[in-house]
């Protein structure tokens, strides 16, 4: 569906204006990416009134192409909807997980509190869940995993009294993460047992989880444990799996509260802190969003940045990204082919750029447009260090890019050869053999 979306707007691609069939067209299809991402339904009608209102009031800044300047609106209303991600300070404080049973928990306590020891923070979990056969085993075994403190007590079967225990035996820990038991649905014990736990604990966050997978029934959740004890964030997991979280919004929306953490697998090191950008990239099925907006917004205020942003000579320090490399191309779209670019730094001219590989630069504008819609589905990570890009993450952008695993391997190939050649102007740099030829 990300493609079906990503082909209405390779469509306009160029478009110095769009019509107000073009916007309803876009509308209609990031409504149709929204819900298939679970998102409800409400909530989508509001954000794509929105979306349409702004994209036909406001004017693009002279030289962005419109298409970008409706995406960077369509982030814009996911971030103001979706927010930041909740805040958590690098300090002492305690934790509270509350959510049905199997929606991620113990996993997520567990996770949290590896994530905390990353922080150089002492955490430690207190698993309250005595409902659960196993509960204890299994938070005691994924803490261990996690390298972090625990308390818990099989032979107690009153969580409340484990919570006011858990406190006390777990006091040198700065960061304390109470666990607890949920139901298969929401039952009034369960609400009174984890008020009674709330009461005793005082938590500083009150953290909802939900399964990626949850659709309609995330409001309902969210309404009653944020009526209970207050909901000030949520932890969406099993991101791994082929839900995008959608449903979580509406938790998000109900409780006005916003995301703290992702999980993404099964180990303890499967965690995330929640950051807009990716989040949305992936509920819309596209690249990276965030870039883009940054790009437009950069674009009005001030045009032509791009090209003053990036100097020639720059590419001959450092390292070699695929950064670089699309500024580049870009470069080379305003200035000529790189053998004329290199023409303008001191003492690139001449017989050094003869020795260029053969095609080693060959960038033609069809190719620059699949390079560019393809590290639109990168991260910064990957494109900083593309050569730590794997057969999985290929896959997941060629899939995000609506292009072929080949046409990405052909962009990492390229950079590959574009990256040797910079690395050969480098060497030479600090070579005597440079001021011989120098002469
Ligand atoms: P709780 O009942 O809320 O405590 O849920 P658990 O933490 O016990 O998790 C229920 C199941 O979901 C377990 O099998 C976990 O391994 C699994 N699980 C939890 N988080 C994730 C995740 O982010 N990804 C995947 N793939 N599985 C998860
Ligand atoms: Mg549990």
């Amino acid at each position: 569906l990300g493609s079906s979306l990503r082909g209405t707007l390779d469509k306009l691609r160029g478009k110095s204006r769009l019509s107000e069939e073009d916007i309803e067209e876009i509308v209609k299809e990031i409504q149709r990416s929204l819900l298939s991402a679970d998102v409800d339904v409400s909530l989508v009608m509001e954000l794509s009134d929105n979306i349409k209102e702004r994209s036909l009031e406001e004017e693009p800044p002279a030289g962005t192409p419109a298409r970008d300047f409706v995406l960077r609106i369509v982030y814009e209303e996911l971030v103001d909807l979706i927010g930041e991600s909740t805040e958590l300070p690098l300090d002492e404080q305690t934790i509270l997980l509350a959510g049905l049973q199997g929606s991620g928990k113990t996993t997520s306590a567990a996770k949290m509190a590896w994530w905390f020891s990353t922080k150089g923070l002492r955490p430690a979990v207190i698993q309250t869940d005595t409902f659960r056969p196993g509960a204890y085993d299994q938070a005691k075994e994924m803490c261990a995993r996690a390298e972090v403190d625990f308390y818990g007590n099989p032979d107690n079967d009153d969580p409340v009294e484990i919570a006011r225990k858990g406190l006390e035996e777990t006091a040198d820990a700065d960061v304390h993460i109470v666990d607890t038991a949920g139901r298969h649905a929401l039952e009034d014990d369960l609400i009174d047992e984890i008020e009674q736990i709330e009461g005793v604990v005082q938590p500083d966050t009150s953290l909802l989880v939900l399964d990626a997978a949850i659709g309609q029934g995330a409001k309902e959740q969210a309404q009653q444990f944020d009526e209970s004890i207050g909901i000030e964030g949520v932890v969406i997991t099993k991101l791994d799996g082929t839900a995008k979280g959608g449903g979580a919004l509406t938790a998000v929306d109900q409780t006005d509260s916003s995301i703290a953490f992702l999980g993404t697998g099964e180990e303890v090191q499967d965690v995330e802190r929640f950051e807009p950008d990716g989040f949305i990239s992936r509920l819309l099925g596209m690249g990276d969003l965030g870039q883009l907006a940054e790009r437009v917004e950069r674009a009005m205020a001030e045009t032509d940045i791009e090209e003053e942003d990036w100097d020639p000579e720059d590419m001959l320090q450092g390292q070699f990204t695929l950064n670089d490399m699309q500024k580049q191309m870009e470069a080379m779209n305003n200035m000529g082919p790189l053998d004329q670019v290199m023409d303008m730094i001191p003492g690139f001219g001449g017989g050094i750029k003869d020795q260029l590989p053969d095609d080693a630069m060959d960038v033609t504008q069809e190719r620059m447009h699949s390079f560019s819609v393809i590290m639109d589905s990168m991260t910064d990570a990957e494109k900083e260090y593309p050569k730590a890009v794997g057969a999985s993450q290929i896959e997941r952008i060629a899939r995000g890019s609506g292009t072929s695993e080949e046409q990405v391997r052909e962009l990492l190939q390229q950079y590959k050869m574009m990256e040797r050649t910079i690395k050969q102007f480098q060497g030479m740099g600090s070579d005597q053999e440079m001021q011989r030829m120098m002469k």
